[in-house]
């Protein structure tokens, strides 16, 4: 199997995880079209604007393929991109992937100007350190499922959940020197982490 990471390049902030992949000796690929797709093992939707991003998916035709991807192999979706992931969102102009079942609440921590950074306490490590973590117009994450975990919260609300090899995160992992969410991800599946 491969073991190259696919980053979806279509709007946001998709370089800092090909740096951070890099850092951690994990290859990995942009992709803007489906068969950029087909050698990946795994994929990461990042952050940007989840409008944008939601009509480029429908124009590239890519809404099928992504939801087939998901199906079969790890992503891992990062503010705008947990919102792409959730089953529902409280916004008619996304229309979501329906990777996991969660609902996204778009803006939930207010707009650019209330951005913010606070110490999590991450589940996925053994760590006691807190791990801080950055909010930019940061969506509300919430589920009913039991199959849906929670990792991390803020404020008594999730913001990091992962299902199976799937997660989903309000705040921004490739923003930080601190590895640890990348890593607790690849080391669900990535052949260097197993
Ligand atoms: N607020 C943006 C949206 O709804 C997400 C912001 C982000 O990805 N940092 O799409």
């Amino acid at each position: 199997m491969s073991d190259v990471v696919g980053v979806l390049a279509l709007q946001g902030a998709y370089e800092k995880h090909v740096e951070m992949l890099s850092g951690l000796g994990v290859e990995s690929r942009l992709v803007r079209f489906a068969r950029e797709l087909d050698d990946c093992c795994a994929l990461i939707i990042p952050g940007g604007e989840s409008t944008t991003m939601s009509l480029l998916i429908q124009k590239f035709n890519l809404y099928d393929i992504l939801r087939e991807f998901a199906e079969k192999k790890p992503v891992m979706g990062v503010c705008a991109g947990a919102i792409l992931m959730a089953e529902t969102v409280d916004d008619s102009r996304v229309i979501p992937l329906k990777i996991m079942p969660i609902t996204a609440l778009r803006n939930n921590y207010g707009r650019q100007v209330s951005s913010f950074s606070a110490n999590l306490n991450l589940k996925c490590d053994d760590e006691d350190s807190a791990y801080a973590a950055h909010f930019i117009r940061a969506p509300g994450l919430a589920s009913n499922n039991d199959i849906v975990e929670e990792l991390a919260s803020y404020n008594n609300e999730p913001v990091m959940m992962r299902m199976g090899l799937h997660m989903a995160l309000s705040f921004h992992p490739e923003l930080t020197n601190d590895d640890r969410v990348h890593v607790c991800w690849l080391s669900g599946f990535h052949p260097s982490f197993q």
